[in-house]
């Protein structure tokens, strides 16, 4: 999932608009930036899943014992916010934490019992994950709904300030038309296992 992440970020720029836009985007997928060096090492690992080769969307088990655990999330949030909090004050440092976890949150339905509690699965407790991947339409419809419930409440909140300073609501419908474009083509290269 990364369409779905950036549909929530933009719901969260709604209400927190002070937050840089970048900086809750990058937030809400910090742990799969965080995952990519960690797979190219060979830490983190991703295996077929289902008979396929792994790379269509959803199809692999995802062995990211470090940085989709439940508690390595946890760490990986508050120290992504409280870097955050030095230039922009606490309250946006515990927004952008909460952004980082929220990605564990919206991965926990979709990933294939993979997921584990304690970081490098420690003490190997039962794996976490309800695997809406193995139904992609309906992990798809879920990022979808994602992805247009964020640019709508995106566009409800920049259209009204515009609206309150007495500007045109036309950077507000541009913008929302960009998130929606910009997920839905994301969400296809996903489908399409790009
Ligand atoms: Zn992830």
């Amino acid at each position: 999932m990364i369409a779905g992440h950036f549909g929530f970020a933009a719901a969260v720029k709604s209400r927190v608009p002070g937050a840089p836009t970048w900086s809750l985007m990058l937030a809400s997928v910090w742990m799969d930036v965080l995952f990519l060096p960690l797979l190219f090492a060979g830490v983190e690992t991703m295996q077929p899943f289902g008979g396929g080769d792994g790379k269509a969307y959803g199809t692999a088990v995802i062995h990211a014992d470090w940085t989709h655990s439940l508690v390595g999330a946890l760490l990986i949030s508050a120290v992504f916010g409280l870097v955050c909090a030095v230039p922009w004050g606490r309250k946006i440092g515990a927004v952008l934490g909460a952004v980082v976890f929220s990605h564990w949150v919206l991965d926990l339905p979709m990933h294939h019992h993979d997921m584990p509690v304690l970081p490098g699965n420690a003490a190997h407790l039962p794996l976490l994950g309800f695997g809406l991947w193995s139904v992609p339409a309906a992990a798809a419809a879920l990022e979808l709904v994602l992805v247009l419930g964020g640019a709508w409440l995106y566009w409800r909140r920049a259209n009204a300030t515009s609206l309150a300073a007495g500007a045109s609501t036309r950077s507000a419908r541009v913008a929302s038309i960009a998130i929606v474009i910009s997920g839905i083509v994301t969400l296809g290269l996903n489908l399409v296992g790009v």
